[in-house]
């Protein structure tokens, strides 16, 4: 007998019989899936364990600790300290995917510029910066350094960098949330140690190094770094592990995001509604990003939203999970998948179990885009919108074109949409990062994009 593969008791040909989509995730083709477990939110909610009050109290402390963001970061004075992004209508865009798919794109394409959220870039700096305050708060508390209606600049002292200092903080990272960790935890006084995944880049590991911060690098992948940080972590009684597989602070600092957008798209007069359906397309790695933001979307929106995540074909670690129900007993490299992508913020193997299980009945699909499609995209947004995002934070674009070429149908018979409906509906495309990439690093992906496109 042949020495073959098993997975969860079930060789990959039993799999591929029984989850007819496997066989295109592992031939790495372009791949999505609508799940049929998805319940309307009222039902699927308690699922998650955390509710809207949860949420509410991760806003209030964002709101005690904006006086000292203000403080030590000029860019987000402005806005009072809140670390948030704007919203941007984009129709060139939407005309440029219409022509480049050859279909007719009813509703409108609006963009989430997490791209530019201050002080790291990406939308690592909603959770990993929410989870150090968090944690700072809780310290500082507890020792008498600061009471909860203090003006929180105060902590912008050489006292207080002292008592962090003796507080070290730990993560393992692809790179966007070690930097936002890394940056914030410095800040402060903690001490840093970033676990960086051999697919992060040089220059994030450049930038923590000259704020201070501990990098060691690891020459195996993301799930690899986090096992490292947490191994680390567990000897150090003065150490907080960030564990962005299973956190919950991560999680309700992401979900904060919802209720700003409902302010942004009342501003902006975009209604959201049974007969004004939005639909949000959500980069996916490990999934505590794309989980906690669906998750205060749903809270704000209710069955109006629907959410859909999209990853690499190289890394459909959230995809395959739920798909075959295994969620974090599986890794794409079981199915011979290697995990090697361009999309750097995205290069994860295996999804978190908390977000996958917790979420499973409010995410509407999964779908899986190539690096090329990737590139062709970078390129294609700079055109057209001039926007300059990192590769991770295009997986989102083609949302709007994947759902009404392939789901329309879907929509129209599960979720009882009209056509009518969908041609009112908002569809936001969460550009994840970019801004802080380097000018030489940008224009080569830039010039990748363009070779992309013309292919
Ligand atoms: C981390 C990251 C994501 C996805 O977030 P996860 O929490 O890992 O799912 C998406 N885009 C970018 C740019 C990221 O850095």
């Amino acid at each position: 007998m042949k020495n073959e593969i098993m997975i969860a008791g079930k060789s990959i040909e039993a799999w591929k019989q029984s989850h007819p989509l496997i066989g295109d995730l592992v031939a790495l083709k372009e791949t999505e899936w609508f799940n049929p477990a998805v319940r309307p939110a009222e039902e699927a909610l308690p699922d998650v364990g955390l509710n809207e009050k949860n949420v509410r109290e991760a806003s209030a402390r964002l709101a005690r600790f904006a006086p000292y963001i203000a403080r030590m970061f000029p860019q987000t004075a402005g806005a009072g300290g809140s670390i948030e992004s704007p919203i941007r209508s984009a129709p060139r865009l939407k005309l440029a995917l219409q022509q480049r798919y050859g279909i007719a794109l009813p509703g409108h394409l609006w963009l989430k510029l997490d791209s530019h959220l201050p002080i790291s870039g990406s939308i690592k700096a909603r959770g990993g910066i929410y989870e150090v305050l968090q944690h700072a708060e809780e310290l500082a508390l507890k020792n008498g350094l600061l009471k909860i209606d203090d003006d929180y600049s105060k902590l912008d002292s050489e006292t207080s960098r002292a008592f962090f200092r003796r507080y070290r903080i730990a993560v393992g990272s692809t790179g966007n949330l070690g930097l936002s960790i890394g940056i914030m935890g410095a800040t402060l006084g903690f001490q840093v140690t970033v676990h960086m995944s051999a697919d992060a880049r040089q220059w994030k590991k450049d930038k923590l190094r000259a704020h201070g911060v501990t990098v060691i690098e690891h020459a195996a992948d993301y799930s690899a770094a986090v096992v490292e940080g947490r191994k680390q972590a567990a000897q150090d009684p003065a150490c907080h592990f960030i564990d962005d597989e299973n956190s919950k602070h991560l999680f309700l600092g992401y979900a904060v995001a919802a209720e700003r957008l409902k302010t942004q798209w009342t501003e902006a007069g975009i209604v959201v509604d049974a007969e004004h359906p939005l639909f949000v397309y959500l980069p996916c790695g490990v999934g505590g990003g794309p989980g906690g933001v669906a998750f205060g979307l749903k809270l704000a929106f209710g069955d109006a939203v629907h959410c859909i995540f999209a990853e690499p074909t190289h890394s459909p670690c959230m995809f395959l999970g739920v798909y075959t129900g295994l969620h974090d007993d599986v890794s794409v490299q079981d199915f011979g998948i290697d995990n090697v992508t361009a999309a750097d913020g995205l290069a994860v193997g295996r999804a978190s179990g908390f977000v996958g299980k917790a979420m499973q009945r409010l995410i509407d699909g999964y779908y899986t885009i190539s690096d090329t499609e990737l590139y062709a995209l970078l390129a294609l947004m700079e055109r057209e919108e001039g926007i300059r995002l990192e590769p991770s934070a295009c997986a989102g674009i083609p949302g709007m074109a994947r759902v009404l070429a392939h789901a329309q149908n879907i929509y129209r018979q599960r979720f009882n949409m009209h056509p009518a409906t969908l041609a009112k509906a908002t569809h936001l495309a969460w550009a994840t990062g970019g801004s802080m990439v380097p000018e030489e690093e940008m224009a080569l992906y830039v010039s990748k994009g363009k070779m992309a496109l013309k292919a």
